[in-house]
């Protein structure tokens, strides 16, 4: 299926910590709030354990009229408070034109769901060398995300993340329908680690901690969270947001 990916791959974060090893934990807000929010979410999910530090500052919202997001200042908290904390950052980018800013602040870029299918953003990032963390596109199939990977590779950048966050079907009870069989099918096509996000797999606090289990027991490389110290009162994806309670029962729970 795949001409460059297959081989196995471990993708270096900062050469701290190398992902397609041990499992690692990526946790953290849906969006970058403000600088006090961010601050009181990281000392908590630092007392408990964390590797990775996610928040959006671009966010794709369905709805025009919800919170956008901070933009690039959201970027500049986000890359603060991870200097403060000493976590490496990762933040979604959804347009070219804001690359040099987030080849400047994080350490990993995220491709979201929506925009797996951007061919021209692969691209951009594929001739970049900065750890990048590929979604699954929401209606993707393993060869459209196996090649959305290619892609990246195939302009010279081979550091990648897949990121498994479910599917759409016919049953809305849950947000999406979380495909772990993706995980041991997409490690053996593409060779390349893989994160799960139980979060937007499930849209459901209550499933955050089983499918986090599963994912790992299936062979997962880590799993992503999402966050809050307030999850009632986050401006975006409240519902699936686990709080820091949730979370330490999580980490206790993974066995790590
Ligand atoms: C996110 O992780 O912030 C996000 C928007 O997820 P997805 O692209 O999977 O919908
Ligand atoms: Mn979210």
């Amino acid at each position: 299926m795949t001409k460059i990916l297959g081989d196995k791959k471990i993708v270096k974060i900062n050469n701290e910590i190398s992902i397609g090893e041990n499992p690692v934990i990526i946790a953290g807000p849906c969006s970058v709030e403000s600088e006090e929010s961010l601050n009181k979410t990281v000392s908590m999910l630092k007392e408990v354990g964390v590797d990775i530090l996610r928040g959006g500052a671009f966010k794709p919202r369905t709805s025009p009229y919800t919170f956008q997001g901070l933009g690039e200042e959201g970027l500049k908290i986000l890359y603060k408070v991870g200097k403060s904390f000493n976590l490496p950052i990762i933040s979604e980018l959804m347009d070219e034109k804001y690359l040099g800013i987030f080849l400047k602040y994080v350490d990993i870029i995220q491709i979201g769901s929506r925009n797996m299918y951007n061919y021209p953003l692969l691209k951009t990032v594929g001739q970049t060398d900065k750890p990048i963390l590929l979604k699954r596109g929401m209606s993707a199939t393993i060869y459209e995300w196996s090649m959305a990977a290619e892609y990246i590779a195939s302009y010279g950048n081979s550091n990648i993340i897949l990121c498994e966050r479910g599917i759409r079907s016919y049953d809305n009870y849950t947000r999406n329908t979380l495909d772990l069989a993706a995980v041991p099918i997409m490690k053996k096509e593409t060779g390349l680690p893989i994160i799960v996000d139980p979060s937007h797999g499930t849209g459901r606090r209550e499933l955050i901690e089983p499918m986090s289990k599963a994912a790992l027991a299936c062979g997962a490389d880590g799993i992503m969270v999402e966050v809050h110290h307030n999850p009632d009162e986050a401006l975006s994806d409240s519902e699936q947001t686990i709080g820091i309670d949730m979370y330490k029962k999580l980490f206790a729970n993974i066995g790590r």
